[in-house]
């Protein structure tokens, strides 16, 4: 397909597109600095569409927050409370079962399952989620645990990482979110979330997680103090693993929000930036089969956008959000199967619904 750019850098760029070649870093520092957003945007919607055509998935999830106490207070996480603070809380089994109750009748593929470092819990109460959400839920998938809260649970329970990793799938754990990392940088480690594991240790847990037959997401959280350079790294790092491992099912650029963060004073990402950061990591991420635009993070409108801008993937209706509304995201908590159609319908793609593992169900 011909294209025809306002910024002529990007021509070399898609040659190398259009012959398979893998792109540089200097590719990727490129392709985010440039003014030409939309011969951006088609090079990213050739690679979308050659992987995926016209079609745009997304599922029929639920997100569970097991508690937002949390013993390391990043400084951009709006999320986290400390043990007695207004709004900290931690569910029992009871009020998991009642939740997942709330919702039964509902045929949910996915159960997306995150919480804080809360000291209060021993590692049986993972074990027990697990056990809880499988025999209420037998056939939903369930995505749990960042990378962050496998080494916490490792170290809660004395046992090596595979052996932490064989429990947990033994009972019941079957894919991992890919959160956690947020930027591949000690630079960003050290400012922004120093108590959490820094990026050799995260590289180390996913690759232990992929080993063991687990498949997880990957994401960047971008939009805070990187730099477009520390971007392209944390892309070329997650395109490495996935070189080795292949066990990425796909990658979601999040865009940071600041309210009621240490970082507050910082503006919100722009659609620009959102829609570049979509587009990048579709060109950047060859290895990668999925991008999702996460309607959550830059809203439904700009999700729909994203999907000509080599997103092939709206995430899901998640019913309840938690953790972006406390940092001030104004998209809806939750949409239903029929707005999720309706927004790619519109969009102009063929919407479909599919499983955890990209199997479409009818
Ligand atoms: S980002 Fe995660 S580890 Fe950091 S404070 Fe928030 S919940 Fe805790």
């Amino acid at each position: 397909m011909q294209i025809s750019f306002v910024d002529e850098r990007l021509e070399d760029i898609y040659s190398k597109v259009l012959k398979n070649s893998r792109l540089s870093k200097e590719d990727g520092i490129r392709l985010y600095e440039t003014g030409d957003l939309i011969g951006l945007g088609r090079i990213a919607n050739h690679v979308r569409s050659s992987l995926h055509g016209n079609k745009a998935f997304y599922i029929y999830n639920e997100h569970l927050n097991y508690t937002n106490i949390c013993k390391n207070r990043c400084r951009f996480c709006a999320y986290a409370k400390d043990r007695g603070e207004e709004g900290a809380y931690v569910f029992s089994m009871e009020e998991i079962e009642k939740r997942l109750m709330m919702h039964i009748s509902e045929p949910i593929k996915e159960l997306h399952v995150v919480g804080g470092l809360n000291e209060d819990l021993r590692f049986d109460y993972f074990i027990d989620l697990l056990k809880t959400i499988k025999r209420i839920r037998p056939h939903t998938t369930i995505k749990a645990f960042t990378c962050v809260e496998i080494d916490y649970l490792s170290n809660l329970a004395g046992l090596s990482l595979e052996e932490t990793i064989k429990r947990l799938k033994d009972a019941g754990l079957e894919m991992m979110p890919g959160g956690g990392a947020e930027v591949l940088n000690s630079r960003i480690h050290e400012a922004l979330f120093p108590k959490k594991i820094g990026h050799e240790k995260w590289l180390e847990i996913v690759k232990a997680v992929h080993k063991a037959g687990i498949k997880t997401n990957a994401t960047l959280l971008y939009g805070h103090i990187e730099t477009i350079d520390e971007r392209v790294d944390h892309l070329i790092s997650l395109r490495e693993v996935q070189d080795e491992t292949g066990g990425f099912s796909a990658f979601i650029p999040l865009a940071f929000h600041s309210e009621n963060t240490g970082l507050s004073h910082l503006p919100p990402t722009t659609a620009v930036d959102d829609l570049k950061n979509v587009a990048v990591s579709r060109l950047m991420l060859d290895n990668f089969e999925h991008i999702k635009a996460y309607w959550v993070m830059i809203g439904e409108s700009l999700a729909q956008v994203a999907l000509s801008f080599g997103a092939d993937d709206l995430d899901g209706t998640i019913m309840e959000e938690r953790i972006t509304h406390t940092a001030g995201a104004k998209s809806a908590k939750g949409l239903t199967r029929d707005k999720m159609k309706d927004l790619i319908l519109a969009a102009g793609f063929e919407p479909v619904e599919r499983d955890s593992f990209y199997n479409p169900v009818n």
